[in-house]
């Protein structure tokens, strides 16, 4: 190096701390059992036919909060949750910021999508033949989570502290594609994101990690809460680093289903083999440096042209319970608001730390999203699904051409009109591009 441009270094270093420190990360965590009173009914399964019984892994929410060297923050929090509604969502995101000063684009909610914790708000109702006393529970149980989500919150941002962030990548293969009445069949992402946090000195004190695979081992049968592959993987990092808080991101794994699943043995297995690939990442990757930057923003997606009137009524005589069921919901929307409902609002988030990438999109999303975005922006894009609201799937328009469960049928009971538009998948693209250069996120990223 110049001698002179040495000395400047110094005396830049010296004048200007901020400069040295710009890389210098601060990071709290914190893990709270949000596992609900026995009795009340379990989210995911139209096919259950009876409350839970029992609890076989208790159920968690997670908080990760950061903060860079500006004092940027950003909290991730994780829940062992089939998912938010936007109500909900939008009820924990004004509170944190009320209470913490966090923005709403600093706060990402992520549910993990077992089908074995309870059911959330008015979420997938349709499916659901409960009493209204029934439903009085799960409002209570819904707000009690609230405050829990609120609670690790506040001590994930108390926890702060001086931290090193590392970012590596592995693979695991037992999601599979699940729409195999579909030729060709439709690709998965085998991706295992992860984000260790160390304190100085080394000390594991976290992992944030992901991986896009329907959270469905355990299948309607079995009524005990769980945290089904995912919760098992977390508990397993746990119990492999005493002390380390791990907490599980969902994919874009709408469309992939752990292959074999059926009993809480397999769910034992896959978490353990998540865990393991977790493990193998963790040798590797490389120091992640900030700056923090958040962007948040919704897309409108339009429903396709609904049925009307006349068509719900006679839909009030189908065989099928749940046409029944969801015909009614939407002759109330009509009744309320003269249609169906128009379009949805999805959340979509951009968290860039340094040169790393997180994603993360509202609803079912499933994998041609997670792969599009790679290709767009690197192989090491994190790309989560579920986050904030999850209103029902999110198809891409290969999918939604397609149609089936995940293009069209699960609107159903979701209460939603019906299929999206074929303007889906380019809005949230474009949406998506929007909110990474609004957050400059990729200033300074080597093409
Ligand atoms: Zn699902």
């Amino acid at each position: 190096m110049h001698r002179r441009s040495f000395l400047w270094t110094l005396a830049s270093a010296a004048a200007f701390p901020g400069l040295r420190a710009s890389t210098a990360w601060r990071a709290g965590l914190a893990s709270i059992d949000i596992t609900p009173p026995l009795g009340l009914w379990m989210g995911g399964f139209a096919a259950r036919t009876e409350p839970a019984r029992g609890i076989a892994l208790p159920l968690h929410a997670k908080a990760l909060a950061l903060e860079d060297a500006a004092g940027r923050r950003a909290v991730v929090v994780t829940l062992d949750l089939l998912g938010l509604t936007d109500r909900v969502a939008e009820r924990i995101a004004a509170a944190v910021g009320r209470r913490y000063g966090v923005p709403r684009e600093g706060l990402l909610l992520c549910s993990s999508h077992t089908h074995s914790g309870p059911v959330i708000d008015d979420q997938l109702a349709v499916a659901y033949d409960l009493s209204p006393s029934q439903w009085e529970d799960i409002r209570a149980s819904t707000r009690r989570i609230e405050g829990q989500v609120l609670d690790v919150v506040g001590r994930a941002l108390d926890a702060l502290a001086p931290a090193h962030l590392r970012r590596s990548q592995g693979e695991a293969g037992f999601g599979a594609n699940r729409r195999v009445a579909f030729e060709p069949p439709g690709p998965v992402d085998p991706a295992v994101p992860v984000l260790a946090v160390e304190r100085p000195g080394g000390r594991l004190a976290g992992l944030l990690f992901g991986y896009a695979c329907h959270n469905t081992t355990l299948v309607a049968s079995f009524v005990q809460y769980h945290g089904d592959y995912a919760g098992v993987a977390q508990a397993e990092l746990e119990r492999r680093h005493p002390g380390a808080i791990a907490m599980f991101v969902q994919g874009c794994g709408a469309d992939a289903n752990p292959k074999p699943r059926g009993t809480r043995e397999l769910a034992e297995q896959h978490g353990r083999t998540l865990a393991d690939a977790v493990e193998r990442a963790l040798g590797g990757g490389s120091d992640v440096r900030g700056p923090l930057r958040r962007a948040f923003g919704t897309v409108t997606l339009p429903y396709a042209q609904a049925p009307g009137a006349e068509d719900w009524r006679r839909k009030l005589e189908d065989a099928n319970v749940y046409v029944r069921r969801h015909a009614k919901l939407m002759l109330d929307d009509i009744a309320r608001d003269g249609r169906t409902r128009a379009a949805e609002a999805v959340p979509l988030h951009v968290l860039a730390l340094g040169q790393s990438l997180f994603i993360g999109i509202g609803g079912e999303v499933v994998a041609d999203y997670a792969l599009a975005l790679k290709r767009k922006y690197g192989d090491a894009t994190w790309v989560a699904g579920y986050v904030d609201a999850v209103f029902g799937y999110l198809p891409s328009l290969r999918v939604l051409r397609e149609g089936g469960y995940e293009g069209a049928d699960a609107m159903l009971y979701f209460g939603r009109p019906g299929p999206f538009s074929e303007a889906v998948e380019d809005t949230v693209m474009a949406g998506l591009d929007g909110l990474v250069a609004r957050a400059g996120a990729l200033k300074g990223r080597l093409p």
